[in-house]
């Protein structure tokens, strides 16, 4: 679905990704995990090709450089950034009229299915976006990129700030959404639930993958766990 090679990402003189190299096939759910300033975010930037970056990223058989953010969402491209940044001064429906941008023709459809997989916003969908509570706000950010009917959706840090119960909701939506044919990129820091979800895991550090491999063999490996699985 997507591959990067070589990627480096800039802001000036920082260089945040230092030459990385992955990918995600279509129906996996695929983590990237590392701690904070490892470049997580710079990546699922560089995706949508919205940061000053270098290297080959190809997805669905387009080279991103050639195409803007817009088209790239048209595509079937999507994130869900850190810190939701839904449009908090806008109810709950404008928030999902807002992801359809692309996609009128499906809004009405769209809509009724985001009621049903999270029923909670359903109850709220004419409150101002930003009174909601934070489960109920990632769980907006998460339907208004659904509204673009991605095929590879990116999701950036979704537990932070979250408590347990609600984190646990959110992750068994992501199984959902790939059970239905959604391809996932996941961006954590809570590595351990990350992991448990994911096909397979790359560990960032400072810029540079440092590791990866099969996730459910990444949970097994003594020095893995004691490194980035708070043991
Ligand atoms: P976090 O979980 O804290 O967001 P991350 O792994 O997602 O961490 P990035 O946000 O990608 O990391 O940041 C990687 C590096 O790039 C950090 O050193 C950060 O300070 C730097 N950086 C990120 N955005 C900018 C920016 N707009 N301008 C300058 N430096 C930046």
């Amino acid at each position: 679905m997507i591959s990067v090679k070589n990627l480096h990402v800039y802001y000036g003189l920082i260089e945040a990704v230092k030459g990385i190299d992955f990918e995600v096939k279509e129906g996996e759910i695929i983590s990237l995990i590392g701690s904070n300033g490892a470049g997580k975010s710079s990546t699922l930037k560089a995706l949508l090709n919205s940061v000053k970056k270098t290297g080959d990223i190809n997805f669905l058989g387009y080279d991103t450089r050639n195409h803007k953010t817009h088209t790239l969402v048209q595509h079937g491209l999507s994130l869900v950034p850190e810190g939701r940044k839904i449009f908090i001064n806008l109810t709950v429906e404008e928030n999902l009229r807002m992801g359809a941008f692309n996609n009128d023709e499906n809004y009405e459809h769209l809509k009724d299915a985001m009621y049903e997989l999270f029923p909670r916003i359903k109850d709220k969908r004419y409150q101002l976006a930003g009174t909601m509570s934070g489960g109920e706000q990632q769980m907006l950010a998460i339907s208004r990129a659904l509204m673009g009917e991605p095929k590879l959706l990116m999701l950036d840090e979704p537990s932070l700030g979250l408590a347990p119960k609600i984190v646990g909701e959110v992750f068994e939506i992501i199984q959902r959404l790939r059970n239905e044919g959604i391809t996932i990129l996941l961006v954590e820091q809570n590595a351990f639930a990350a992991l448990k979800i994911s096909d397979k895991a790359y560990v960032l550090e400072n810029g540079k993958i440092v590791m990866s491999g099969i996730a459910s063999d990444m949970i097994g490996d003594d020095a893995i766990r004691k490194k980035y699985l708070g043991g």
